[in-house]
Parts: C-alpha cells; sequence; structure tokens
C-alpha cells in the first residue's frame, strides 16, 4: 500500500507484540471452521460483539431453520432474530443478515465460486454487497480459504492505537498493511484471532488492565506510567 511509512523498528515492535500474545492464548483457528460458507458469513456478523460460545449458539439454530441464503431472503425478519436470538444485539444483526442473503439470491451469487477466486477478485464481490464491507469479507476469506491476510477489528484497532502503532485516525487498509507488513503470512489467523482476545480481556475498552499486561513497560497509554 502506497503512502504508509513503516520503520524497522516499528516492523519489530509489531512482531514482538504479536509473538507475545500468539503465546499467551493460544489461539485455535479450527474451532472457527463452519464448512458452509453462506453460513460461515452469517457467523461472522453474528461474531460483532458476541462471545463464541454465544456464536455456536446462535448458529445451531439458525443452521436448524435456514439452509441457505435463498431460505433466509424470503423469511420473516421476526424468525431470523428469533433464530439468533443467543448472539448479541440480535435485532440489529437480522435486518443485515436478511439484507445479505437477498442479494446474494437475487444476484445469484454463488460463494463456493467467489472463494475460487483471487483475493482482489474475491474480496470486491464481496464487499460490493450492503452490509459485507472490505473486513467482514476479510474475515470471512481468512476463515473459509485460510487466506493469509490479517483482519483489523474494533479489539485491534484499540490495542494498536493504545500501543502507539496505529494512529488516531488510521483507517482500516492502513493499519491493515503494517501489521500484514510485520507479520508472516502463516502467523497471520493466529495473530488476528490472538490480538482480539488480548482486546477483549487484558486491553479491554473500559478500565485496560495494565497491571496485568506484558507490554506495560512499552505502552505510552499505560494507566501505570
Ligand atoms: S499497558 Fe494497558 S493500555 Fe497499554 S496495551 Fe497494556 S492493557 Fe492496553
Amino acid at each position: 500500500m502506497s503512502g504508509v511509512e513503516l520503520s524497522n523498528e516499528m516492523r519489530e515492535r509489531i512482531s514482538m507484540i504479536v509473538d507475545r500474545v500468539i503465546e499467551m492464548f493460544r489461539p485455535d483457528p479450527a474451532r472457527m471452521k463452519i464448512d458452509d460458507p453462506f453460513h460461515a458469513l452469517v457467523a461472522i456478523i453474528l461474531s460483532q460483539k458476541t462471545s463464541t460460545r454465544n456464536v455456536r449458539a446462535a448458529m445451531e439454530r439458525f443452521r436448524a431453520r435456514f439452509s441457505g441464503a435463498e431460505a433466509v431472503a424470503s423469511a420473516s425478519l421476526k424468525s431470523i432474530q428469533d433464530a439468533i436470538k443467543p448472539a448479541g444485539l440480535w435485532r440489529m444483526k437480522a435486518p443485515r443478515i436478511k439484507l445479505i442473503a437477498r442479494q446474494i439470491a437475487d444476484k445469484n451469487i454463488d460463494l463456493e465460486r467467489v472463494l475460487s477466486m483471487p483475493y482482489p477478485e474475491a474480496r470486491r464481490i464481496l464487499s460490493s454487497l450492503k452490509g459485507v464491507g472490505p473486513k467482514t469479507a476479510d474475515v470471512f476469506l481468512m476463515f473459509a480459504r485460510d487466506e493469509q491476510i490479517l483482519p483489523i477489528d474494533t479489539h485491534i484497532f484499540r490495542v494498536m492505537r493504545r500501543l502507539g502503532i496505529a494512529g488516531e485516525k488510521e483507517d482500516y487498509e492502513s493499519l491493515k498493511f503494517k501489521l500484514e507488513s510485520s507479520v508472516k503470512p502463516e502467523k497471520r489467523i493466529l495473530a488476528h484471532l490472538a490480538l482480539i482476545e488480548f482486546g477483549r480481556r487484558i486491553c479491554v475498552a473500559r478500565n485496560p488492565r495494565c497491571s496485568q499486561c506484558p507490554f506495560l513497560e512499552i505502552c505510552p497509554s499505560s494507566k501505570w506510567r
């Protein structure tokens, strides 16, 4: 990505942070696998502000009721809301899921075929759907076919801002570029999962647990400094 400057020192710092959080949380990407691509896309939408356990519970109910995009596109909002109730923000997520399903059905998009396309093309098609966007497209490609990228979610943004790696106005593509330039392709899925876990358990949004943080000494935002 042009226009983003990254010093060797910054690369080394990012790499050190990522290695440390992977070691701390040892995430298991296999736990996130869902075979059917449409269901995988729904699970990613449900995962926003929801624990993995509640996503699983919601997906069990959703899969039992809806076999694919066509069924969701023609279902009532209430039945979708009811199916995904174990997930947080289910009222808001149901119309989004229905909107995405409607576009997939109307445009006759074959998600299996999208998954066989090169990354830029697959990402372009997915991001063109209202309600998907580049981050959701990236997370989908990462889990559904092991694309070796490093999508940035709100937890990762917050952690990177506090650690002085992301600027206040840093955008998605720029921070993704910084992390991908510093983390080897084979480690990126682990890095994504571990950084989210770090943001959920240690560097939480309100009152970060700095006393338990391994980056206390180097963090410009630590409340103990
Ligand atoms: S020291 Fe505190 S603010 Fe900094 S990364 Fe750790 S938990 Fe977050």
